[in-house]
């Protein structure tokens, strides 16, 4: 039977969630639906909009999508407010912040979508919303206003299946894990996992307020129309698809941008180093990358341990040393002395454009924390990893990688690293011998994520658009 067709085009209200790791796979998301003729209001909080063009070395505020719409896409771009000035220190006033999040900008958002929604040019579209699983408010905006309501998850799936069952680890005393080591398996699709591999925030005290919205979040996604995961399905088949039987889920991952090596969207909130001469320097396979991610903050005794280790090793290494790592006045973490003992071994930058470094030729090794976002561009450039997760859902990605994939070791058993450690696990994953298996692993973990891009995961994509524009025809 043909489909039928609204007159009206799709137009998705697409809120994102103020993280990096959360902000990258959203732009992605809004160009690929773009791409597939749809209208888009992408929509960032004023902050985050100033810390992007910060980063861009531009006193203009930019409009990141400008570039896309040259190229045809219909992206419209704007800003709401998170209600506090610009110069207000939200990671220094974490609660307060996190509290107005929870409570107040939900309103903001329904007065912003209640505006589009009875604006002028409001009769051509088919409004919808896609917002970070992460969000709370969802549900309510889009009963509110009779709108579809896409929920997109930038974490695995097996991070997703167990915040959605956590009723069920409750009921069974598994969490709070309290420091457990138990094997459960009765979490539907998901084999068997050890309760030490649970995501930092089941595992102990249950009282911050971000233990408050990731719950309220999961109890939120229960009433999402649709499911997006940036998985792949065949690296996760059981889990999504136990994820399917409750509500319609798609592993549509890597939700990439098609300029991978060169994003023309800005979507970084630090200014990027560009190390592209460096490592031009160094044959092929010879440097180990190094980055935690945007969030992680480590102890300066464990930073001093990771750097002697890199010295230790003798191998070449890219370290991307954030502002803000080690909670003290980390700009002097490293010292002179210290700087110069590297020479040519290493480069320290502050920030960099991961995906340029990670499918660089010399790159031959990744030490990670595991963010879902790096994992999947490590996959992608076929990098295996050193995992030293910290916290989040970094601790339970590190069971995929090291456990389930083999494509990475762990760097130690828990957070204390000695340099010796570091520079003996350096040695096994960029020498032979051991690392060969990793790579033969990755090899084919990295074929079945490139096989997915054009297969299951399009197939998702496209099946999710096909449903979407029926449960729209049915509002
Ligand atoms: N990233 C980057 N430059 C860096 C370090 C990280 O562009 O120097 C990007 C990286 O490519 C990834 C994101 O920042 O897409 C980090 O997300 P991830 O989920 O890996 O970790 P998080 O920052 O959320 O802990």
């Amino acid at each position: 039977m043909a489909e039928i067709e609204s007159p009206r085009k799709p137009h998705a209200i697409m809120i994102s969630f103020h993280l990096q790791g959360h902000i990258i796979p959203f732009v992605n998301l809004a160009t690929k639906l773009a791409s597939k003729g749809f209208t888009i209001t992408f929509v960032h909080n004023e902050f985050i909009h100033h810390q992007i063009s910060k980063s861009q070395n531009n006193s203009t505020q930019v409009d990141i999508f400008s570039e896309a719409r040259n190229s045809g896409l219909d992206i419209h771009y704007t800003t709401i407010s998170d209600g506090f000035p610009l110069e207000f220190d939200r990671a220094g006033n974490l609660n307060q912040f996190a509290e107005s999040f929870l409570l107040d900008f939900p309103t903001r958002v329904d007065e912003f979508v209640g505006k589009i929604l009875h604006s002028q040019s409001s009769s051509s579209y088919n409004y919808f919303l896609i917002a970070d699983t992460l969000c709370v408010w969802p549900a309510k905006i889009a009963k509110k206003y009779n709108i579809v309501n896409v929920s997109f998850w930038t974490e695995p799936a097996l991070v997703f299946s167990l915040y959605y069952h956590l009723d069920l680890l409750r009921k069974n005393g598994h969490v709070p894990a309290n420091g457990l080591q138990e094997n459960i398996t009765y979490i539907p699709g998901i084999q068997s996992i050890s309760t030490k591999d649970f995501m930092s925030y089941l595992q102990g005290s249950e009282s911050t307020i971000i233990h408050t919205i990731m719950f309220a979040a999961f109890e939120e996604v229960k009433n999402a129309d649709f499911i997006l995961c940036n998985t792949v399905q065949e690296l996760e088949a059981e889990a999504v698809s136990a994820l399917n039987e409750n509500q319609p889920f798609y592993a549509v991952g890597p939700v990439f941008p098609t300029d991978f090596f060169n994003n023309t969207v800005a979507r970084s909130l630090l200014p990027e180093s560009d190390s592209t001469e460096w490592l031009k320097t160094k044959s092929p396979g010879s440097v180990l990358y190094v980055s935690f991610g945007s969030l992680a903050t480590i102890d300066e005794h464990v930073i001093l341990e990771i750097a002697e280790g890199l010295l230790l090793s003798e191998v070449n290494f890219l370290w991307v040393l954030r502002p803000g790592t080690v909670s003290s006045d980390d700009d002097e973490i490293l010292t002179v002395g210290f700087k110069n003992r590297i020479k040519d071994q290493g480069l320290i930058v502050p920030w960099c454009k991961q995906n340029l470094v990670l499918s660089n030729p010399a790159i031959g090794g990744f030490l990670t924390h595991c963010g879902w976002n790096s994992i999947l561009e490590s996959i992608w450039c076929g990098v295996p990893m050193i995992c030293y997760p910290l916290f989040t859902d970094q601790i339970t990605n590190r069971k995929l990688v090291v456990d389930d994939w083999k494509i990475g070791i762990n760097l130690c058993g828990g957070i204390s690293v000695s340099r010796e450690e570091v520079a003996e696990k350096i040695k096994i994953l960029m020498g032979g011998g051991k690392s060969d298996g990793l790579k033969e692993e990755m090899k084919s973990v990295r074929n079945m994520m490139q096989n997915a891009l054009d297969g299951s995961s399009e197939r998702n994509f496209d099946q999710f658009l096909k449903d979407l524009k029926a449960k729209i025809l049915a509002k």
